[in-house]
């Protein structure tokens, strides 16, 4: 099963995908997680991306593709993935399908979790100060600001994209988070064969 979770930051994309790593065996592929790795490990792409990502834009579309064009290939995606926070742009969308015809594979469903703006700043907020001294440096007010900019002139039209092609499930992430996964649950049962 290859599922593509889409919503603005903050939207429980990263919890939603946890908790179906656990119940399908499947892997998150969480571009943000991989490139906040590589700024760690302080490799070429993580030097050319900090800047980027600590004030919210986005990195190249190229550069992303590259790096979920190889982490496809893992043994460990033989199974499925999840894909959290990518793509971003209909240029990265385009991208993907590129890379999963070329191995003969495609999405079965696009889940977009639907919240209210205004709840995002809190959601944000909050998990800047669970996360304590581990902090993003993107979990900061102007940061998110940015990303919802962002979210909004870039990500959003994928919506339209993946309905067109019927692959989109729009669920309310705004309800309680166990009601938000058993919706994620029913959706994929319901595009998966
Ligand atoms: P995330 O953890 O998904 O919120 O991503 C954090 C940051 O990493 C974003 O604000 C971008 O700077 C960068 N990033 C993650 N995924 C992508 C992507 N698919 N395309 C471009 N930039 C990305």
């Amino acid at each position: 099963m290859r599922l593509i979770l889409l919503g603005p930051p903050g939207a429980g994309k990263g919890t939603q995908a946890q908790r179906l790593v656990e119940r399908h065996g499947i892997v998150q592929l969480s571009t943000g997680d991989m490139l906040r790795a590589a700024v760690r490990e302080g490799t070429p792409i993580g030097l050319r991306a900090k800047e980027l990502m600590d004030r919210g834009d986005l990195v190249p579309d190229e550069v992303v593709a590259q790096i979920v064009a190889d982490r496809v290939e893992a043994p460990d995606c033989v199974r499925g993935f999840i894909l959290d926070g990518f793509p971003r742009t209909e240029r990265q969308a385009e991208l993907l399908e590129e890379i999963l015809a070329s191995k003969g594979l495609k999405i079965d469903v696009v889940i977009e979790l639907v919240v209210d703006e205004s709840a995002l700043l809190g959601r944000i907020e909050k998990r800047a100060r669970e996360s304590a001294g581990n902090a993003r440096a993107d979990d900061t007010p102007e940061a998110l600001k940015k990303r919802l900019d962002v979210y909004r002139a870039q990500t959003a039209p994928l919506s339209a994209h993946y309905e067109r092609i019927g692959l989109l499930k729009k669920i309310d992430g705004m309800a309680a988070m166990d009601e938000v996964t058993a919706a994620v649950e029913e959706a994929i049962a319901e595009s998966v064969a």
